[in-house]
């Protein structure tokens, strides 16, 4: 592998632009990211043309892209997906299932680990799947299919993790077994996560002691105090959003796409939880560069239908059914109606994702001895080229 130096753009550090700035690798990694220095003929240039020079984007939650569902069971679907988003920046992926049968998640499992051990430089990386569905709150499904519910047990969620491929592990406070299944996700060293529930502060104070430490979707599918009237009566009670933001040691996420969350909440929840405990995620879905239409939401023959008006997913119920767009769109959305400083925003989709899984020696910002992993965006922040561990990732590459 060649050396190559980025030049000719303004390098995103964590907490910092250098502008005229430059970024060298070698054999794959970062060997300086600053100041310009004087560099080699031998070294193969990589022009910013006057852009940014970023570290690649991650992705804690993200279900789908260019037609194909993590959940379809196939290995070229996971490829699909993978690519798609490296397309829009992503260069290390969280593939997120959704409810399904056992036979559906271990199929999900697989073919996740098949992928991720073909990685090659210049394709996007599989860091480990988020295991997301099935153990969600019975009126907190949301859009996935709610046969493929269920409450967690032991004899089923101790195969899913003796696959060791499970970094990131969701499931609602309140039911049945949540406590069990938080302490065996912090013992595999996972980001333990509450999400699609309906949870009272007392269930998220115990599972916040068995480890558990995010929750999903800041917003969307949670309980809130008026949710926790209906269930308990009054004295109202504080839910998973004030749980959220009075602890310092949790973090969230939100879809900043535009459709979910209105400006005031994502300038709300990057003032009150900061960006080293705010990321955003694409929770994005199959319909991510195709065509308006229905499509499936989780595996391709019995996931629930939506329909993408192109611009974000619906349920036949009215209500959304997560997002068409990949993490440059809500990397741009989020710049421009926040208050929230570029490396900010660049850090809310890199580096804190990376800390929360604890890959942030590798990957998530552009540091010394880190993965080359770097993107070239233009001044309106679109992405222009792509490197996975110093190479250029091409988007119709065969087999990738
Ligand atoms: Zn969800
Ligand atoms: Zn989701």
């Amino acid at each position: 592998m060649s050396d190559v130096a980025f030049v000719n753009g303004t390098v995103i550090l964590p907490d910092q632009l250098i502008e005229a700035g430059q970024l060298s690798c070698q054999d794959g990694k970062i060997v300086h990211a600053g100041r310009s220095r004087r560099l080699p003929n031998s070294v193969t240039r990589i022009d910013a043309q006057g852009g940014f020079i970023s570290p690649g984007y991650i992705d804690l939650h993200v279900h789908g892209g260019d037609g194909a569902d993590f959940m379809d069971g196939t290995a070229s679907a996971v490829a699909t997906v993978c690519r798609a988003h490296a397309r829009h920046g992503t260069t290390t992926i969280f593939p997120t299932s959704t409810t399904g049968s056992t036979e559906q998640i271990n199929a999900f499992l697989s073919t996740c680990s098949e992928i991720k051990s073909q990685h090659r430089p210049g394709r996007p990386r599989i860091a480990g799947v988020h295991l997301y569905g099935p153990y969600f709150a019975e009126n907190k499904v949301g859009c996935h299919s709610k046969e493929g519910r269920r409450n967690p047990t032991p004899v089923e969620y101790t195969t899913y993790f003796d696959s060791k491929i499970i970094k990131i592990a969701t499931c609602a406070a309140e039911l049945p077994g949540a406590v069990e299944f938080y302490r065996m996700a912090k013992r595999k060293r996972c980001l333990v996560t509450c999400g699609h529930s309906n949870s009272s502060w007392d269930e998220m104070a115990a599972a916040f002691k068995a480890g558990m430490r995010h929750v999903d979707h800041f917003w969307c599918a949670m309980s809130s105090v008026p949710s926790l009237r209906q269930r308990f009566g009054v004295p109202m009670r504080g839910s998973m959003a004030e749980f959220v933001l009075m602890q310092p040691e949790m973090s969230t996420e939100v879809i900043a796409d535009g459709h979910h969350l209105a400006p005031e909440l994502l300038e709300f929840a990057y003032r009150m939880k900061g960006p080293e405990r705010l990321c955003l995620v694409t929770d994005c879905n199959r319909a991510l560069d195709m065509p308006p239409g229905d499509y499936r939401f989780g595996c391709h023959d019995e996931g629930s239908q939506f329909t993408s008006d192109g611009k974000v997913g619906w349920a036949p119920d009215g209500n959304l059914a997560s997002s068409v767009v990949g993490m440059d769109h809500m990397v741009k959305h989020m710049a421009k109606v926040t208050s929230a400083s570029l490396p900010e925003v660049i850090r809310m989709a890199s580096l804190t994702p990376a800390r929360r899984t604890g890959i942030d020696k590798q990957v998530g910002s552009l540091e010394k001895g880190k993965q080359a992993d770097v993107l070239v965006l233009n001044k309106r922040l679109d992405v222009k080229r792509v490197f996975i561990g110093g190479v250029e990732f091409h988007s119709n590459q065969a087999d990738s």
